[in-house]
């Protein structure tokens, strides 16, 4: 038994304080795996994600690529016969894994446009280009163009911590 991993006893209870309120009704039938987009195209299995965390094995999940290929479909969440309100685990699971430094390169470049720029996806040059043909304005009237809004964005990502989420966590 050299390779147990060792579980977490208090990790279940981490989840639901953290907004997995129903990850322990799980009864593993499997419905979600069964259902899940992501996991036809990828290893990602819903089921053993909610397993794991049940089982406390912590330290499998906050490292894994696993939990950051849910897109957040819904289909199991709707699907699930026991109400496991599963995006509700994944998301608390990720909030975890990302206080700890764990944060998916992908989530990470996405979290710092919008710090940034206080959106998820850039105005490129050719869409500028592109909006002037239509006769609209190049920017929109967004955050993108108003400098005072784009400095409240940047004054919350400040006082919620979420730059140094970016950087690598707060434990
Ligand atoms: S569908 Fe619900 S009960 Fe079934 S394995 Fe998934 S989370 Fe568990
Ligand atoms: S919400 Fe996530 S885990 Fe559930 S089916 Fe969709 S991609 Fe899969």
């Amino acid at each position: 038994m050299a390779n147990a991993k060792k579980p977490d006893a208090e990790f279940a209870k981490k989840v639901v304080e953290a907004g997995g309120k129903t990850v322990n009704l799980c009864f593993q039938c499997g419905t979600c795996t069964g259902s899940c987009p992501s996991g036809r195209q990828t290893a990602f299995r819903t089921r053993k994600l909610v397993r794991r965390a049940q089982l406390g094995l912590k330290d499998d999940i906050m490292k894994s690529d696993d939990l950051w290929l849910c897109t957040t479909c819904y289909t199991c969440y709707e699907r699930c016969p026991r109400g496991v309100e599963i995006v509700d685990v994944i998301m608390a699971l990720r909030n975890m894994a990302v206080r700890e430094g764990n944060m998916a390169p992908q989530h990470k470049k996405i979290a710092e446009l919008i710090s940034k720029t206080g959106h998820m996806v850039n105005l490129r040059d050719e869409d500028k280009a592109l909006r002037a043909k239509l006769g609209l304005e190049q920017v929109p009237a967004t955050v993108l163009s108003t400098p005072e809004a784009l400095a409240q964005v940047k004054k919350i990502c400040e006082v919620t911590g979420f730059y140094k989420l970016i950087e690598g966590g707060s434990k």
